[in-house]
């Protein structure tokens, strides 16, 4: 029987999305041959590359001005190649540091120029985004992590700065509306919500390249990759493909549905936290994210009950992965875009079925 799926990444993909992996691992594009085994060059490969790079630029309703990639090396790339690109030695980027993977990227800026903390909630483990900033004038850019997977919080807001907004998108990438265009870049790892781990995509205002006097190697300079439409090298062809299928079905459905579902399928598992004696939410609720719910056990809960017991007893539920991040503890549970209704509900009966009998 097919697990209920919280974990957060790599994640829960639509079912369609398998099954058409599956018939292209087998047979794909009616060639007679697996799609492991064609060429990257082929037109087949190039009209899927050629699409998925469209529909990113349709769903995101981007300006002429930017420019669709996908590379190899995870999100974790992107926290260098962005300073390494866009950044000059004697130059100043921004960070609002308000998580993990925010942290994580501000520190491999510090190799390429001088890096500016605009705010930061590491004192208060993370537990909200500071409302609070400061970034200086001149700053070649503004990081921010538009979700945090880790600690569970979420931009509803976006800072007024004068400088271009570079975001890591890569945990609620496609899960809502926004205006796309006002960012500079934007980068996510495809494994949460976009498809499956080995590519990420990269959208560029390419305005904003160009301007950074060390040489680059080729594989990691992104106008490399813009004239070359993101066949530099062999990209990741199985990857891309499940992205192509994953873009589709978030077409096919639009942001706006995707997005109401998203914020119906968290207010049913954040109320049933709130509503509970036993549970409790870990982060501030105005910065709750849509994506990545964390809680724990509260004050009231006794003392000899485990974590373990909780995620023992949701496995008895077919549900799997909510265990929360190694450094934090408590529970997670990632709701990503391809998460059912269906599958949150059965979350939210085991948490009350856990808590009548604890
Ligand atoms: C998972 C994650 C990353 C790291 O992605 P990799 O593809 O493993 O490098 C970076 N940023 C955010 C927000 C993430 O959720």
């Amino acid at each position: 029987m097919k697990k209920i799926n919280f974990y957060s990444g790599p994640a829960v993909l639509p079912e369609e999305v398998l099954l058409q992996g599956q018939e292209a691992i087998r047979d794909f594009a009616g060639m007679g041959l697996s799609i492991l085994e064609i060429s990257h060059r082929s037109k087949e490969f190039v009209r899927v590359m050629d699409e998925a790079r469209a529909l990113v630029k349709e769903l995101m309703q981007l300006k002429d001005n930017y420019e669709v990639l996908f590379l190899h090396g995870g999100a974790s790339s992107q926290f260098f190649m962005v300073p390494m690109n866009l950044l000059g030695d004697a130059e100043t980027a921004a960070y609002f540091e308000t998580g993990r993977w925010a942290h994580l990227a501000m520190e491999e800026a510090k190799n390429f120029g001088a890096v500016h903390v605009a705010c930061s909630s590491k004192n208060e483990n993370f537990t909200h985004i500071p409302k609070k900033y400061n970034v200086p004038a001149g700053a070649k850019y503004l990081h921010l992590t538009s979700n945090n997977t880790v600690y569970g919080s979420q931009f509803h807001w976006w800072p007024e700065v004068q400088c271009p907004v570079v975001a890591d998108m890569s945990s609620d990438i496609f899960s809502r509306q926004l205006d796309f265009n006002r960012f500079g870049l934007i980068y996510a790892g495809a494994q949460k919500n976009m498809g499956a781990a080995g590519v990420t995509m990269v959208v560029v205002n390419k305005e904003l390249l160009g301007n950074v006097k060390r040489k680059l190697p080729a594989m990691l300079d992104y106008r490399v990759h813009i004239e070359k439409q993101s066949m530099h090298n062999t990209p990741p062809v199985f990857p891309v493909y499940l992205s192509f299928l994953t873009l589709q079905w978030i077409k096919k459905q639009g942001l706006k549905k995707i997005e109401e579902r998203n914020i119906q399928k968290a207010k049913s598992l954040y109320d049933a936290i709130d509503a509970s004696y036993l549970f409790e939410g870990t982060v501030a609720k105005e910065d709750r994210s849509l994506m990545n719910v964390c809680f724990r056990f509260s004050k009231e809960a006794k003392k000899e009950l485990t974590e373990e017991k909780f995620v023992a007893f949701a496995a008895e539920h077919n549900i799997v992965g909510i265990k929360g991040y190694k450094t934090v503890g408590g529970f997670r549970a990632s709701i990503y875009n391809a998460m059912s209704e269906i599958g949150v509900d059965t979350l939210v009966e085991a948490m009350r079925d856990f808590e009548s009998r604890a």
